[in-house]
């Protein structure tokens, strides 16, 4: 499950990386979570979803278990992905650690929010090397340190989880999303736990961990099964990561839409998308009704790394073109403990706002006042929040926990009932 290739340091440097990174910690990372809301967290990337296809299925009847959630969830469909990156690996490394791709420089120079560095999207036990256009030949290091020349570890939510005493799980659906995580937070990469992130005398951060690379079109297992299996046999981690991949591949392989001008999702992708439904009704009557979790004290949170076919109808952000509004627009939903239902952006109208069609940019000195969107990327602290844990050390990205879904309630507070946790809320508040 685990291995521990490192490969050797890119010979050739991101144009970014070669900026001193200077100003981390002040004013990143924020006060701590007011009080725990979940008990579980499930945080689902459904790989290449686009808005508009759940909605269509809906329409077609085949999307009952979407329906539900929106009924049921606080969501929205106006979502963005990162802002230069609009593909799979370093939007998941976003999820997980909270930064943007690149690091975000101010107009007359110097770092003011770091990035992760991981652009490379390639497997990197396939292609050890990659030639990005604009970029140039990159090595496809396999684990997110490594591309941070100048800083010595990148954490994570699995950092903050494990620090926190927490139990976490992967489960993925690509073999690269397995190697680069598991690689960066593993018994060598791993964070030391002590409060400081040393790398190199680490303890695994993951403890459950899972692959399931052949869930791709119609008909093959797939990656909730595989979750439901382990935690009926096992109990469920504190905290799951959780990626599906089938609309991306069915995308990839027959389109995201018939073309591009049209913009008319095919057959193909709606089906996939609708087998999604199924699996997230799998997935919600596991939490509701299955045994093993508290259905008053999980909560799923579900976006995309992407969409897709807004310039090419079987790809999406790639580098060599500008990414669209149908590559960057992506659902994001919170169902389950601590939500009141309802739209997403109405709970969050001081701190969070999209423009339609534009991935607005993150704020750079000089305007720190920029209302972000609400990204995939949020979910991560958002996670840790209804934990009751900390933000991401040196993250950006919902680094003040401040997305509500709305704010803990206290109706859920007293559904975990123990006074051990009123006793630590009164502790940290
Ligand atoms: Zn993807």
């Amino acid at each position: 499950m685990f291995n521990y290739i490192r490969f050797a340091s890119a010979t050739t440097t991101l144009p970014t990386l070669s900026l001193a990174i200077s100003l981390f910690g002040a004013g990143l990372v924020a006060t701590p979570a007011a009080g725990q809301t979940a008990q579980n967290v499930i945080y689902l990337s459904i790989d290449g979803l686009r808005p508009d296809a759940i909605d269509a299925i809906i329409a077609e009847g085949t999307g009952s278990n979407f329906a539900r959630l929106q009924r049921d969830a606080i969501w929205t469909h106006e979502a963005r992905t990162d802002t230069e990156a609009v593909f799979t690996l370093p939007n998941h490394t976003s999820m997980l650690t909270g930064r943007p791709t690149f690091d975000q420089v101010a107009p007359l120079g110097g770092v003011v929010i770091p990035g992760h560095s991981y652009v490379n999207n390639a497997d990197p036990e396939d292609f050890p090397t990659v030639t990005l256009p604009g970029v140039g030949t990159v090595v496809s290091v396999a684990n997110i340190h490594d591309n941070r020349p100048g800083e010595a570890y990148v954490p994570s939510v699995y950092d903050v989880l494990k620090q926190g005493g927490k139990t976490t799980a992967l489960f993925v659906a690509k073999d690269k999303l397995d190697t680069v995580f598991n690689n960066s937070y593993d018994t060598f990469n791993g964070a030391s736990g002590d409060g400081s992130p040393v790398p190199f005398e680490g303890q695994n951060l993951i403890d459950f961990s899972s692959l399931d690379s052949s869930t791709n079109d119609a008909g093959a297992g797939n990656i909730v099964d595989t979750f439901v299996q382990h935690v009926q046999t096992n109990g469920p981690q504190d905290f799951t990561f959780m990626h599906i991949r089938n609309p991306d591949s069915t995308g990839h392989e027959f389109g995201w839409v018939d073309n591009v001008v049209d913009q008319n999702l095919t057959p193909e992708y709606k089906a996939a998308v609708s087998q999604v439904d199924g699996y997230l009704g799998v997935l919600l009557n596991e939490i509701e009704n299955g045994g093993v979790f508290n259905p008053d004290t999980t909560t799923l949170i579900i976006t995309a790394d992407h969409g897709g076919g807004a310039t090419f109808d079987d790809n999406h952000g790639n580098p060599a073109a500008e990414a669209g509004e149908e590559d960057f627009t992506i659902p994001f939903y919170v169902f389950g403990a601590g939500v009141v239902p309802g739209d997403l952006y109405a709970a969050n109208t001081l701190t969070r706002a999209f423009v339609d069609g534009v991935n607005t940019r993150y704020p750079v000195t000089g305007d720190p006042a920029l209302l972000q969107p609400i990204r995939n990327a949020d979910g991560g602290n958002l996670a840790l929040e209804l934990l009751g844990l900390d933000p991401i050390p040196t993250s950006f990205i919902n680094a003040d926990q401040n997305l509500a879904i709305p704010e803990p309630t206290t109706a859920a507070l007293l559904a975990l009932g123990g006074l051990s946790l009123l006793a630590r809320r009164r502790r940290i508040a």
